[in-house]
């Protein structure tokens, strides 16, 4: 077996697994070093060899690398899931955005809800270093702005204790 220093002189993963001499200017050379046979074990498996030579020569050279990499993706996607292949990941992260979509509508709902009517219930955690000075949040509107947008925020810890209401 070759060692991995001398990987100029072996064939690449494709000739290797076809059993075929690989010679110079090979297509396949570039794109399935003998590092990694599975990745051409799978495009082969799914598209089969001859499809793949005869998408890399439709393709510009600077487009073949990419063309591979997507190819072997989804090959690899479709030997793990035959029925769903690349769809099934699709799917499974469409459905995550929605999932997260409907999370951050909430959230923002009940943003929204804090930031219109006086609370009674507690800030959440991420606003605990605000609720030391709790006072700031019956104070109106309009005599101050948010706390972690203002520079001048010192100045109402400093007054302190809310006694100045
Ligand atoms: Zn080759």
């Amino acid at each position: 077996m070759a060692s991995s220093s001398s990987s100029y002189n072996s064939p690449c993963a494709a000739c290797k697994f076809l059993r075929r001499k690989c010679l110079p200017g090979c297509l396949f050379a570039p794109y399935f070093p003998p590092e990694e046979p599975q990745k051409f074990a799978n495009v082969h498996k799914i598209f089969g060899a001859s499809n793949v030579t005869k998408l890399l020569n439709e393709l510009l050279p600077h487009q073949r690398e990419d063309a591979v990499n997507s190819l072997a993706y989804e090959a690899e996607a479709r030997v793990r899931d035959p029925v769903y292949g690349c769809v099934g990941a699709i799917t499974f992260l469409q459905r995550q955005v929605q999932r997260l979509q409907k999370e951050l509508d909430a959230a923002n709902a009940d943003l929204l809800r804090y930031a219109c009517h006086d609370i009674s219930s507690p800030p959440p955690p991420a606003f605990q270093p605000f609720a030391v000075s709790d006072g700031i949040y019956r104070q109106s509107s309009s005599s101050y702005s948010l706390p972690w947008a203002d520079s001048s925020s010192e100045d109402i810890n400093n007054g302190g204790g809310g006694g100045n209401l």
